[in-house]
Protein backbone atom coordinates (compact mmCIF):
# COMPACT_ATOMS: atom_id res chain seq x y z
CA UNK A 1 0.00 0.00 0.00
CA UNK A 2 2.96 2.62 0.77
CA UNK A 3 5.76 3.07 -1.64
CA UNK A 4 7.41 5.32 0.92
CA UNK A 5 7.11 5.04 4.84
CA UNK A 6 4.26 6.89 4.76
CA UNK A 7 3.24 7.80 1.08
CA UNK A 8 0.26 5.61 -0.43
CA UNK A 9 1.04 4.15 -3.62
CA UNK A 10 -0.79 5.82 -6.51
CA UNK A 11 -2.04 1.79 -7.05
CA UNK A 12 -1.92 -1.53 -5.41
CA UNK A 13 1.36 -3.27 -5.94
CA UNK A 14 -0.77 -6.37 -5.99
CA UNK A 15 -4.54 -6.04 -7.51
CA UNK A 16 -3.99 -2.74 -9.24
CA UNK A 17 -6.64 -0.92 -6.98
CA UNK A 18 -6.10 2.46 -7.19
CA UNK A 19 -5.50 4.42 -3.91
CA UNK A 20 -4.75 7.71 -4.52
CA UNK A 21 -8.24 8.87 -4.25
CA UNK A 22 -7.88 8.32 0.06
CA UNK A 23 -8.17 11.72 2.10
CA UNK A 24 -6.18 10.06 4.88
CA UNK A 25 -5.02 13.97 5.64
CA UNK A 26 -4.74 14.34 9.62
CA UNK A 27 -6.67 11.80 10.47
CA UNK A 28 -3.21 8.62 11.20
CA UNK A 29 -1.52 11.07 12.97
CA UNK A 30 -4.63 11.91 15.61
CA UNK A 31 -5.52 8.44 15.80
CA UNK A 32 -1.59 7.47 16.31
CA UNK A 33 -1.67 10.38 19.04
CA UNK A 34 -4.25 9.08 20.62
CA UNK A 35 -3.25 5.27 20.69
CA UNK A 36 0.03 6.37 22.00
CA UNK A 37 -1.34 8.61 25.32
CA UNK A 38 -3.67 5.55 26.13
CA UNK A 39 -0.59 3.32 26.01
CA UNK A 40 2.40 6.04 27.35
CA UNK A 41 0.28 8.06 29.83
CA UNK A 42 -0.83 4.63 31.92
CA UNK A 43 2.92 3.51 31.62
CA UNK A 44 4.00 6.61 33.03
CA UNK A 45 1.97 6.63 36.14
CA UNK A 46 2.74 2.81 36.76
CA UNK A 47 6.67 3.61 36.67
CA UNK A 48 5.91 6.24 38.85
CA UNK A 49 4.17 4.31 41.65
CA UNK A 50 6.36 1.97 41.34
CA UNK A 51 9.83 2.87 40.92
CA UNK A 52 9.73 6.67 41.03
CA UNK A 53 12.72 7.81 38.62
CA UNK A 54 14.36 10.92 38.46
CA UNK A 55 13.05 12.87 36.28
CA UNK A 56 15.59 13.24 33.83
CA UNK A 57 15.34 9.40 33.43
CA UNK A 58 11.77 9.87 32.94
CA UNK A 59 12.26 12.52 30.05
CA UNK A 60 14.74 9.88 28.29
CA UNK A 61 12.33 6.63 28.69
CA UNK A 62 8.77 8.23 27.75
CA UNK A 63 10.40 10.26 24.62
CA UNK A 64 12.17 7.02 23.55
CA UNK A 65 8.91 4.92 24.25
CA UNK A 66 6.51 7.75 22.57
CA UNK A 67 8.80 8.29 19.47
CA UNK A 68 9.21 4.47 19.15
CA UNK A 69 5.53 3.47 19.51
CA UNK A 70 4.39 6.47 17.15
CA UNK A 71 6.65 5.32 14.36
CA UNK A 72 6.03 2.00 14.74
CA UNK A 73 1.87 2.34 14.88
CA UNK A 74 1.82 5.40 12.67
CA UNK A 75 1.88 3.10 9.25
CA UNK A 76 -0.94 0.76 10.04
CA UNK A 77 -3.00 3.68 11.43
CA UNK A 78 -2.91 5.38 8.39
CA UNK A 79 -3.54 2.04 6.02
CA UNK A 80 -6.30 1.40 8.67
CA UNK A 81 -7.82 5.14 7.75
CA UNK A 82 -7.18 4.30 3.87
CA UNK A 83 -8.71 0.94 4.14
CA UNK A 84 -11.51 2.50 5.64
CA UNK A 85 -11.95 5.30 3.14
CA UNK A 86 -11.82 2.43 1.03
CA UNK A 87 -14.60 0.32 2.01
CA UNK A 88 -17.05 3.07 2.79
CA UNK A 89 -16.38 4.53 -0.97
CA UNK A 90 -15.82 7.84 0.43
CA UNK A 91 -13.96 10.39 -1.69
CA UNK A 92 -12.75 9.06 -5.20
CA UNK A 93 -13.47 5.54 -4.64
CA UNK A 94 -17.41 5.41 -5.01
CA UNK A 95 -16.46 3.88 -8.76
CA UNK A 96 -20.55 4.51 -9.53
CA UNK A 97 -20.49 8.69 -8.77
CA UNK A 98 -17.16 8.26 -11.27
CA UNK A 99 -18.16 5.34 -13.93
CA UNK A 100 -19.28 8.44 -17.08
CA UNK A 101 -15.75 9.87 -16.24
CA UNK A 102 -13.68 6.24 -17.44
ZN1 LIG B 1 -4.55 -4.81 -3.58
Amino acid sequence: MFGKYLKVADSCNLCGEELHHHRADDAPPYFTMFIVGHIVIPLVLVVEKLWAPALPVHFALWTAVTLALTFALMPAVKGAVVGLQWALRMHGFDYAAHQDEA
